[in-house]
């Protein structure tokens, strides 16, 4: 069976913001942020599928280390279906022409390797994203890139997904996107599980935007203990149909090969503490089915 890159139909359960390689070891200073292992890869998507999960948005962009042609080695052999990514990360990630270009010409960018396709593979992107911001909030050029995105969004009508620092400044980028014009019901603004403020998710799903649960299985960062709790707050308040899920994977040391807990731990261990929360399979496939179906197939 030959499997389809960049399919927006059909999507099945996915999983929202994941990296199928990704190369930020040099600016982090630390080989372990480096995606180069493909067979690990492989066989973590493979669990995965097996697992139930369908599909992946892979918010990996220019300047992060997307690769198109080991993504499309990556889904052949996983079986998984993958949705590729344009757009520009965040200081310190850009390539240098996102410094010397306009927005005007950002933009145009982005619409080609959504409309043409992403070099010459004519793969194309399904997403803008993960487009980001810092943890004071936009720097000039970060602003820059959003409203480029926002312009690509209006010439094409591609969901827009974005990266917070440590969950922060999602009410700024939600503003600064509405304020030009991006419907709501095609973003989503990322990370918020690192933020754990009921105040703050309202006033940030109160714009119309989904929100991102997207780092589960950082215990580090925070306890998946109390992504579960939040979650079931937001989901008793009635918001289970603005949240996505996803675990960015990023480094080595988080897959199974190399002692990790690997993709699947969502599926394994994640969702059954939601179900012991008391969150219901119907809200759980809201999240992990019709929440992504309806950002990438509403008109
Ligand atoms: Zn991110």
């Amino acid at each position: 069976m030959k499997t389809v890159l960049g399919k927006t139909d059909n999507l099945g359960r996915t999983l929202m913001h994941e990296h199928l390689t990704i190369n930020l070891s040099k600016e982090k200073d630390d080989a372990d942020a480096n995606l180069n292992d493909d067979e690990a890869m492989i066989e973590e998507l493979k669990a995965l599928k097996a697992a139930g999960v369908d599909t992946i948005c892979d918010v990996t962009n220019v300047g992060m280390g997307r690769d198109v042609s080991r993504m499309a080695m990556i889904v052949e052999k996983s079986g998984v279906n993958v949705l590729p990514s344009t757009g520009f990360y965040k200081e310190p990630y850009f390539p240098e022409f996102v410094c010397k270009s306009t927005e005007k010409e950002l933009a145009r960018f982005m619409v080609k390797e959504i409309v043409e396709g992403i070099g010459g593979s004519g793969i194309k992107a399904a997403i803008i994203g993960e487009i980001g911001t810092g943890q004071h909030g936009f720097a000039d050029e970060e602003k820059k890139v959003f409203l480029a995105a926002a312009r690509a969004h209006a010439e094409t009508g591609t969901p827009i997904t974005t990266h917070t620092t440590l969950g922060k400044h999602g009410l700024e980028q939600v503003e600064l996107l509405k304020n030009f014009g991006v419907d709501t019901e095609k973003l989503v603004i990322g990370h918020l599980d690192l933020n754990p403020d009921m105040d703050y998710y309202l006033k940030i799903l109160d714009k119309g935007c989904y929100i991102g649960f997207d780092t589960i299985g950082k215990n580090k960062y925070q306890p998946d203990s109390i992504r579960a709790d939040c979650l079931f707050q937001l989901v008793k308040r009635g918001y289970g149909n603005r949240i996505v899920l996803s675990l960015d994977i990023t480094r080595k040391s988080h897959l199974k090969k190399y002692g990790g807990y690997g993709h699947s731990y969502i599926v394994e261990s994640f969702i059954p503490m939601l179900l012991d929360k008391g969150i219901s399979q119907k809200d759980i496939d809201m999240m992990l089915i019709e929440n992504p179906k309806r950002l990438f197939n509403s008109k």
